[in-house]
């Protein structure tokens, strides 16, 4: 993978480009995308964006998220778009798998691939050109850093500016954890200075909860959390029935995990949600404790250092089991 600035001289002249990003696209994938999709249409390319799947309803509001693809539903459209391509970009993902049914066609596709993402331990042979940073705060915010920093800075404009604000805010937990720099800020600032409105972009993604999905969390909270004192860690396990009763779509299981360390002293948060096809755990830690390194020596999975999730085909009872046996190898680490 060369340097990302190696692509700037393809953006004088209009191409055909493919903007995609992971499975179940959350702000920071969405607003990467749909960033990067209005600064290539002001450069004149035939671009578009590609979501592997469908995506939650809170980020339905964003500029030109109507015009996005699901991959699943327009499946025939989209890969003519993606065999189609002249150049094609993978935001806010590392790895091809996470893709999902786009992996086979994103690898056998022959032209230029550009990687901007910030997880660890990038699949760096897949991509032509890229920048891998895990120390960034969002692909959000090395979106804005590529079009600042390009030649073409001055078309940064108000869509941009929205939809790289919803990336940073959503990825930066609202500009709380570790990953919110002096840079963040001043980029921020910068957006401010462009007309964004951050107020309503807040109002957006999270002030638009149905009064079910209120209900499945309180009984989450109430009756599927369970706190392992022994390991400071706090394990949620959410079983089918309850995503049928409430009526949990995609998006709605969202920040969910959060709760798990707000509970004085926690480590560790482990949520497991049983889904259709197959069993999925959202991990967060405080501190030195690495769920990156741990999704991905237990559970099929990956992320950063503080958020990170993985996947299995066992059952729920077989999953809660091997966590707390695997638990006990990390006994001293989470004190
Ligand atoms: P979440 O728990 O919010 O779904 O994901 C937390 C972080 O881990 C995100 O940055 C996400 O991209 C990453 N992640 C989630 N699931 C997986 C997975 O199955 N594999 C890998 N490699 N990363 C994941
Ligand atoms: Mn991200």
């Amino acid at each position: 993978m060369q340097e990302v600035k190696g692509i700037y001289p393809y953006l004088g002249q209009a191409k055909r480009v493919v903007i995609t990003m992971h499975q179940k696209p959350d702000g920071d994938a969405m607003g990467s995308a749909l960033a990067l999709f209005h600064f290539l249409k002001s450069l004149g390319h035939d671009a578009v964006v590609i979501s592997p799947t469908n995506w939650a309803n809170f980020l339905n509001w964003m500029p030109a998220c109507n015009e996005v693809i699901d991959f699943e539903k327009k499946n025939d459209i989209a890969k003519q778009l993606v065999n189609g391509a002249d150049i094609i970009f993978c935001l806010d993902f590392n790895i091809m798998h996470r893709t999902k049914h786009m992996e086979h066609i994103l690898l056998a596709a022959g032209c230029i691939k550009v990687l901007i993402d910030h997880h660890q331990q990038p699949q760096e042979e897949a991509f032509t050109y890229g920048i891998s940073d895990v120390n960034k705060s969002s692909t959000c915010e090395m979106v804005y850093d590529f079009i600042v920093n390009s030649p073409y800075a001055a078309n940064l404009n108000l869509n941009m500016a929205t939809c790289i604000y919803t990336g940073i805010m959503t990825d930066t937990g609202s500009f709380r954890f570790a990953s919110t720099t002096a840079s963040v800020h001043r980029a921020v600032a910068h957006l401010k200075d462009l007309g964004l409105n951050h107020s309503v972009i807040h109002d957006n993604i999270y002030d638009n909860m149905s009064e079910n999905r209120l209900h499945f969390l309180g009984n989450a909270l109430l009756n599927r959390l369970e706190v392992l004192y022994e390991f400071n860690t706090a394990l949620m396990v959410i079983p089918k029935r309850d995503l049928l009763k409430y009526e949990i779509k995609t998006g709605d299981t969202e920040g969910l995990v959060n709760f798990l360390l707000t509970i004085e002293g926690m480590k560790l948060g482990a949520l497991l949600i049983d889904r259709d096809e197959e069993r999925k755990w959202s991990f967060r830690s405080k501190g030195d404790f690495d769920v990156n390194i741990f999704a991905r020596q237990h559970f099929e999975g990956g992320g950063h250092k503080n958020a990170a999730g993985g996947r299995s085909d066992d059952g729920i009872e077989e999953n809660v089991k091997k966590l707390k046996s695997v638990l006990e190898q990390y006994e001293n680490q989470l004190q």
